[in-house]
């Protein structure tokens, strides 16, 4: 799993994630904290499962970059 450092998207304390996709997308903490089976649910609205750690950081999601 690849996790960027904390920052703040939309006002809220996120992480960025690596996915699969290529993307990356951002989850907030709380979010993070409470989902229990590793898939995130991103601020633009996708389901996240996160990439291997050995993954490199992929494109920041335009959609979650912009979310409110
Ligand atoms: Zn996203």
């Amino acid at each position: 799993m690849t996790m960027n450092p904390p920052r703040r998207a939309g006002g809220v304390l996120a992480i960025w994630i690596s996915s699969p996709d290529g993307r990356d997308h951002a989850v907030a903490d709380a979010v993070l904290a409470r989902t229990p089976d590793g898939r995130f649910l991103a601020r633009c609205g996708t389901f996240v499962v996160s990439d291997s750690l050995c993954a490199h950081p992929g494109r920041r999601c335009v959609l979650c970059e912009s979310a409110p």
